[in-house]
């Protein structure tokens, strides 16, 4: 079925949305500022917010847009901050993805799930949990608000990548809205079939992986499915130095022991301190409970985290955290005692408060958006070549030495998360923060009895002159190193940086798919 609408220059765009989703779900006006201001800032108002709540809806919003000449801007989750889907144009619609959240269908014979682009992590992970199901990657760590959708349009990493890879490696299959309202479905859809498999001629589905929105709005995402395992060991480790957590996190990758890993610097693991001292442990302890395979388990880890106290979040200027999984209790421990081995050339064992939190609750609310005293927070970040995370390091402490006075005068201060990417890769990403106000976005995102307990902040120009100078010049940095990036959106570079073929291929893709440049401009600058 399809919905077509007659567009004509006297009638205006909201109007016209409003006659395709129904008047509630069409925001315009102040209103608008919640949806059209990502993590970090907003650059202009869209005409109106579109909600549409079914793929019909999707495709009539689209082509009813492309057909008035609007541009088109799709928001997820909202919980990226390289103005992704920020509108750079006032003659245009932000489709709010938010209505399209239903699990289409739990495939277990044939083992995959399909679900509507806005379905959440979380929500996701709630409906395969009781089946004893998981998706292989199942979700950054903003996965409460991020979307299925969202994720795999600007690349993401975090649960279950150190043993199955990114978002774009637990795609099946997707359907895609394209600019003219018309659905393209990849892999095995492609053909009329069941989304089972992805492999089937070119890769198209890893064509719209990572593409930001600007060949189309994903609509449906076909994930495989996967017996979830109820043995894990959670284990921490501290290093004195970014070069030798480096080397020992390269070092396990080799071996892809774990499910997952992070690993942070003592900026960001005192900020945790402080948030945690903030939002209570009723939920830490609700999630350790019941993530552990039995009460016993559970009890243990309590009492030793009780004992560790913050002392294990402060005991050295990096930590690497490791979420381990087994088939049994002996199979992860077989493997945590080999990473052991391997981080402990380096490092010293600490307590593993941190990742059993993580374990008990992956998607926690989003305090993390805001710094510990109510500072806003922007992180940058680059994938590096193991070979080239040294020097790396230190000219970003260069950098940040030789801004250290101004810093220190405006309250800007900056922390450092680490993982890496596979075997080959090392995401170094740098967290900014610095005194402000909570904007829109962290009004609505941001549970409100947390804010509550903020010291009050204040917006002064000359930081946020600063700090958007500083970010620029850390997008430089990366550049000169050759990094490659997540989540592009508006911020970083790619289109000016691709060899010249490769730039030409995509443009015509582009093309073809968005005829009329409408499709996310400005995104990826292509
Ligand atoms: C506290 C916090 C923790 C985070 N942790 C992680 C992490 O662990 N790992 C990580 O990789 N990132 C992380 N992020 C960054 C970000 O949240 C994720 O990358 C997430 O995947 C974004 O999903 P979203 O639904 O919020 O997308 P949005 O922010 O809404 O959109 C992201 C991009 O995708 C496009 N888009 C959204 N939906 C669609 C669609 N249906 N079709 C086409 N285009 C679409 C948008 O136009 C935009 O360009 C974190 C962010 C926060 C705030």
């Amino acid at each position: 079925m399809s919905i077509s609408v007659q567009v004509t220059p006297a009638v205006p765009l909201a109007e016209v949305m409003s006659g395709l989703v129904g008047p509630d779900h069409v925001i315009v006006g102040a209103a608008m500022a919640a949806f059209a201001t990502d993590v970090y800032r907003a650059r202009c108002s869209p005409s109106a917010v579109v909600r549409p709540g079914t793929l019909p809806e999707l495709q009539a919003v689209v082509g009813a847009a492309t057909s008035a000449r609007a541009a088109v801007f799709v928001r997820g989750g909202g919980a990226s901050y390289t103005d992704g889907y920020l509108p750079t144009r006032s003659d245009s619609i932000l489709i709010d993805m938010g209505r399209l959240n239903r699990i289409v269908e739990i495939n277990q014979r044939d083992a995959y799930v399909t679900v509507e682009a806005g379905v959440t992590w979380k929500t996701l992970k709630e409906a395969l949990d009781p089946l004893n199901l998981r998706t292989p990657f199942f979700g950054p760590f903003s996965g409460i608000a991020a979307t299925v959708g969202g994720s795999m349009s600007q690349h993401s990493i975090s649960h279950g990548s150190s043993e199955h890879g990114i978002s774009a490696q637990s795609v099946i299959a997707m359907d895609v809205v394209l600019a003219s309202g018309s659905v393209l479905s990849t892999g095995s859809s492609a053909r009329g079939a069941a989304p089972f498999c992805r492999w089937y001629g070119p890769d198209l589905a890893g064509l719209f992986c990572g593409d930001c929105g600007v060949l189309g709005v994903k609509a449906r995402i076909t994930l495989p499915l996967l017996r979830r395992a109820d043995a894990f060991e959670c284990l921490s480790f501290a290093f004195q130095t970014l070069p030798a957590l480096a080397d020992a996190l390269r070092t396990a990758s080799l071996e892809r022991l774990d499910d997952e890993h992070f690993a942070i610097d003592a900026a960001i693991a005192q900020g945790q301190i402080a948030r945690q001292e903030r939002s209570g442990k009723r939920g830490l302890v609700a999630g350790v409970i019941a993530s552990s395979p039995s009460k016993w388990a559970a009890l243990k880890q309590l009492v030793r985290m009780a004992r560790a106290g913050t002392d294990a979040l402060r005991a050295a200027p990096y930590m690497a955290h490791f979420i381990v999984e087994g088939v049994t209790a002996r199979d992860a421990r077989i493997k945590a005692d080999r990473l052991r081995t391997l981080m402990t050339v380096a490092g010293a064992e600490i307590s593993n408060t941190v990742p059993a939190v993580v374990r008990g609750m992956p998607f926690a609310p989003l305090y993390n958006t805001l710094g510990p005293n109510g500072e806003r927070w922007v992180p940058v970040h680059g994938y590096l070549p193991h070979s080239r995370v040294g020097e790396f390091h230190e000219a970003v402490t260069a950098l940040f030495a030789s801004r250290s006075d101004q810093m220190s005068r405006l309250g800007v201060w900056n922390g450092g998360m680490f993982m890496t990417m596979g075997s080959t890769a090392f995401l170094y990403e740098v967290a900014l923060y610095w005194p402000g106000r909570p904007s829109a976005y962290h009004l609505q995102a941001v549970p409100a009895d947390y804010l509550a307990k903020l010291p009050p902040g204040a917006d002064c120009a000359e930081t946020v002159a600063f700090v958007d100078r500083l970010k620029q010049d850390l997008v430089a940095l990366y550049a000169q190193f050759g990094a490659l990036h997540f989540q592009l959106g508006k911020t970083y570079p790619f289109g000016s940086v691709l060899q010249p073929e490769s730039l030409a291929l995509l443009r015509s893709i582009k093309r073809a798919v968005d005829p009329g440049g409408l499709m996310n401009p400005g995104g990826l600058e292509l």
